[in-house]
């Protein structure tokens, strides 16, 4: 990950120190000197992250935050305030700024790395977001992308794992005007809670009682239903260390004792977007790929499905010696729908046509609308014999009942041509073409009817 960082100091020896250390670490460092500069740079140039000094002659960091934070062209650049130590109201005023995160002067190491990492992260994954929801949008999806985009990651479902009730009360006070807090204080149960909870972010104390906090967060990171759930520890001033191996292990956040209430609040509220992001993402790459092979009409599969796939099954077939067959079918003078009754009418007639053509295969059968009023069904585990019965009650449930359209109802009839695999030389190709040609011969027989390959 090369995230971009923008360093404002008006002091050259702060950048420079920040600029170094950043620089070890593979960031990709801009710096500015004041707050107009810093603007300029943000508005003008991609920027991941901005580290940004509080104190500065002209305009203040808080002024700057501001700005970065009203303007739609930069207000989803996180940005982090270094405030004097001994400045704990400049935390609520970065806050009120609308600032992502805080770190106090001198930044140790592991506090600026973790902050960086995890604020870049996320706007990386924002980003990602933005630009999908600008494709969806174009291809005419929801929005739900865009809604996550200005999610403001309050309202989520936190787990705290923690053992001492007078920890535990004032996390669970500081937390609970924002988010959902549910407290666990066994660490025995936490995995098997989060894990069926469903948690937007887990909050683990570093110094549980007989109970190494640390595998609690690595089993959090392995397990299938947890791992992309974000966990961050809550450690003493003298767990440096173990705080070190934890963002080793996957931890994505940290809190030192005595906890900050608003640093606590904000960091949440990071994890929780986070963590909506990503579940967003996923969901919308489902959605792709569903749509990549899914018909829009009918919601059968489509012909790309189809011929990704049945050559493979048929491969499958061939090396188990299994019988497999293949339907085409083909509804008869549908033309004549479309021109009698409009092409609504003859949408209509597609979809409940599918509808009962997957009512008449198995779950295991592969219902294919190839194109215009052509559909096709692969059938594993199915001989000529087999196919021929299934074919004969895909007709009859087609001729039997009338179609209902808007304007009354529709006798509907189709044509189906059967061939089944022969193993060895014969292919996907060649399957299909003996389907065709029986399908060909339905058709000039008379239509609505079964013809089966004669090979
Ligand atoms: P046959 O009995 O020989 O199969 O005659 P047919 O009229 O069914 O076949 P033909 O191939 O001549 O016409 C198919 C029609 O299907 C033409 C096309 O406009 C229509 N069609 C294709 N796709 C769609 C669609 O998505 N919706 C609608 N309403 N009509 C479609
Ligand atoms: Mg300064
Ligand atoms: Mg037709």
């Amino acid at each position: 990950m090369t995230a971009r960082i923008l360093v404002v100091d008006d002091v050259a020896a702060n950048v420079k120190l920040l600029e170094d250390r950043l620089t070890a670490e593979y960031f990709d460092v801009m710096t500015a000197a004041d707050g107009p500069t810093a603007l300029e740079l943000c508005s003008r140039s991609q920027c991941d992250l901005v580290l940004l000094d509080v104190m500065m002659p002209g305009m203040d960091g808080f002024e700057v935050c501001r700005r970065l934070k009203a303007d739609p062209k930069t207000h989803h650049i996180p940005v982090v305030i270094i405030t004097a130590l001994d400045h704990r109201s400049d935390r609520i005023r970065g806050l009120e700024a609308g600032a992502d995160d805080f770190l106090t002067k001198p930044v140790a190491d592991v506090a600026l790395f973790a902050r960086v990492r995890s604020l870049a992260r996320l706007k990386m994954l924002g980003d990602e977001l933005r630009l999908r929801a600008q494709t969806t949008r174009e291809i005419g999806m929801s929005d739900a992308l865009r809604e996550a985009v200005s999610d403001t990651g309050e309202q989520g479902k936190v787990l705290l794992v923690d053992d001492r009730e007078s920890s535990s009360t004032r996390i669970y006070d500081a937390l609970s005007a924002t988010q959902g807090v549910e407290i666990e204080t066994e660490p025995h149960e936490a995995l098997f809670r989060a894990a069926e909870g469903d948690y937007d972010v887990v909050v683990v104390s570093l110094s549980l009682e007989n109970f190494d906090a640390l595998r609690l967060c690595a089993q959090i990171r392995s397990l299938e239903r947890t791992r992309a759930t974000p966990v961050v520890l809550v450690a003493d001033p003298d767990q440096n260390a173990r705080v070190l191996r934890g963002l080793e292990v996957g931890v994505n956040d940290y809190l030192m004792r005595p906890l900050e209430p608003n640093e606590l609040v904000a960091r949440i509220r990071t994890q929780v977007r986070r963590r909506r992001y990503t579940e967003r993402l996923r969901a919308n790459l489902q959605t792709s790929m569903a749509l990549a092979i899914t018909d829009g009409l009918t919601g059968l599969h489509n012909r790309r499905y189809m011929e990704m796939h049945l050559q493979a099954l048929l491969d499958q077939a061939a090396s188990r010696d299994r019988p497999i067959s293949i339907l085409v079918v083909d509804i008869d003078h549908f033309k004549q729908v479309n021109d009698r009754h409009g092409h609504d009418a003859g949408d209509d007639v597609l979809r409940e046509f599918s509808r009962r053509l997957k009512a008449s295969v198995r779950g295991i059968d592969l219902a294919v609308r190839l194109g215009g009023e052509e559909f096709v069904v692969v059938m594993p585990e199915t001989d000529a014999a087999v196919a021929r019965i299934v074919a004969e009650r895909i007709r009859t449930k087609t001729a039997g009942k009338p179609f209902p359209i808007r304007s009354g109802a529709l006798e509907i009839t189709v044509s189906v041509g059967v061939a089944s695999f022969f193993g060895g030389e014969d292919d996907a190709a060649a399957l299909l073409k003996r389907a065709d040609v029986a399908l060909y011969k339905a058709k000039t027989d008379g239509r609505n009817r079964v013809v089966a390959d004669a090979a």
